[in-house]
């Protein structure tokens, strides 16, 4: 095998262990420089890039590129460069992320993936009014939901929709001015115009635009300055009849530290949201996805990935681009058994490495709570909510008992725990906010 296929294997599996972010950050334009007598030397682009790889994804890397050179002794990590970036063969929607990560640091905004189109999304009970809202907006901006507010747990496609949203009107209204910005680009963006003294540019850039996209708009939570800044903008294009759409993680009164008079703007147009994908939908997401990149998967296949990876449709692409590697690898057609084997560590390891502390740190801040509080004997309804879904979340996903979860949550009574987990497996069935704050928080666990 050759060095450029054996780093696009490592880059695969890394890609799918990390997030998109410290992927594209790290990884980007590295290389296999050499590879003899199981001394690899691996060329990154620069200082800073080799002393993360060293320090920090040594392990990983290790362990991935020993599956395809058994007699690994030593990585080393060179600064070079290559002509041909290696990330460009790994993945259309990768480049595009690449190419965004550059302009942001010019400070401008992020010109949008030309793949997360309309026809490219997937439709299905858990996004079809997202989707319909979306496509309305595209079709005629400012006209119907202003602003247009879309909020779902990580990796659901709400990047995909707003920007789709933003290719439409392009395509439509070639003469409109469009901006996008993750929500962190527009506060970065702030903060600088602020020092360098351009927030004459930064607020005409924002204000003169015919249609304003933000992404996950929920990272405006504790920044005052950002708020205030966001409120101007938001107004001067809202009364003007721009189109606003907005995206977030959670509805706009759930965004901790967010000032009231932006959370009821946000929920004054069309707030909708887009839940995970059920098992038909992730079948025809599997299937669009391999047509688009030209695989054929059996049926038995796609119904096994569709049953085993139910979190999100970034999982499920990330599983997809395993098996499409390991075709290239291999050259051969993949069987269930080999897929289970793939998939393995994307199925089971997550739930290992959950424990108590993390469940406690993750629905206390979900809550913005303190976890003295999550586990103290206070009976307030803030707290007494939250600390049933944490019994709940022992039970069903570590699998503690009943007097155990008592003892990690500050020495309860196992009836208090029963109670407890009963009530809320009770309300799940029928209370769909609790449905959606459950996966919500069970994404960030197994992130
Ligand atoms: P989010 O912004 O909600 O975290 P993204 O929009 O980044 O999620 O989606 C993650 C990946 O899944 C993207 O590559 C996107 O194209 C894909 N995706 C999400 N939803 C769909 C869908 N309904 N149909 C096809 N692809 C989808
Ligand atoms: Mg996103």
């Amino acid at each position: 095998m050759d060095n450029k296929k054996i780093w696009k294997a490592v880059l695969g599996e890394l890609e799918v262990a990390l997030s998109k972010a410290h992927f594209t950050t790290w990884f980007k334009n590295s290389f296999i420089l050499s590879n003899e007598n199981g001394i690899i030397i691996i060329g990154v682009p620069n200082f800073f890039t080799q002393e993360w790889l060293k320090n920090k994804y040594h392990g990983q890397i290790t362990t991935s590129l020993k599956k395809f050179i058994p007699e690994l002794k030593n990585i080393e990590y060179k600064v070079s460069t290559q002509t041909e970036p290696t990330i460009k063969v790994l993945d259309k929607n990768t480049v595009v992320v690449e190419e965004q990560n550059e302009q942001s640091s010019q400070n401008s905004s992020s010109e949008f993936n030309l793949n997360y189109t309309f026809s490219k999304y997937v439709v299905g009970s858990s996004n079809r009014l997202a989707y319909a809202t979306s496509l309305a907006v595209g079709d005629k901006p400012g006209k119907k939901y202003n602003p247009l507010f879309i909020y779902g747990g990580v990796g659901l496609g709400k990047t995909h929709l707003i920007q789709a949203i933003g290719n439409e009107i392009k395509k439509k209204y070639p003469k409109k001015r469009i901006v996008y910005a993750p929500c962190e680009h527009f506060a970065t963006e702030y903060i600088n115009a602020i020092q360098n003294k351009t927030i004459e540019a930064f607020k005409k850039k924002y204000r003169k635009a015919d249609l304003l996209l933000i992404d996950d708009i929920q990272f405006l939570s504790g920044k005052e300055g950002t708020q205030e800044e966001f409120f101007h903008t938001f107004n001067a294009l809202y009364q003007t009849n721009k189109q606003i759409v907005l995206t977030s993680d959670r509805v706009p009164h759930a965004i901790p530290e967010l000032a009231d008079r932006l959370s009821s703007r946000f929920a004054g147009g069309m707030v909708t949201d887009i839940k995970p994908p059920d098992l038909e939908t992730r079948e025809a997401i599997l299937k669009t996805k391999c047509e688009e990149k030209g695989y054929i998967l059996d049926k038995e296949i796609i119904a096994f990935i569709a049953q085993k990876i139910c979190s999100n449709i970034r999982e499920l692409e990330g599983a997809l681009n395993k098996i499409f590697t390991n075709i290239e690898l291999y050259n051969i057609k993949p069987t269930q058994e080999m897929v289970a084997r793939l998939l393995e560590d994307m199925i089971t390891d997550t739930k290992r490495n959950l424990n108590p502390s993390k469940i406690f740190k993750i629905v206390a801040s979900f809550f913005d709570i303190k976890i003295d509080d999550l586990l103290g004997p206070r009976r307030n309804k803030e707290l007494v909510y939250p600390r049933q879904l944490t019994m709940y979340l022992l039970r069903h996903e570590v699998n503690y008992s009943f007097p155990r979860i008592g003892k990690e949550l500050g020495g309860k009574d196992h009836t208090t725990i029963m109670h407890g987990v009963s009530k809320i497996e009770k309300e799940i069935s029928k209370n769909e906010q609790i449905q959606r704050e459950l996966s919500l928080i069970k994404e960030k666990l197994y992130l």
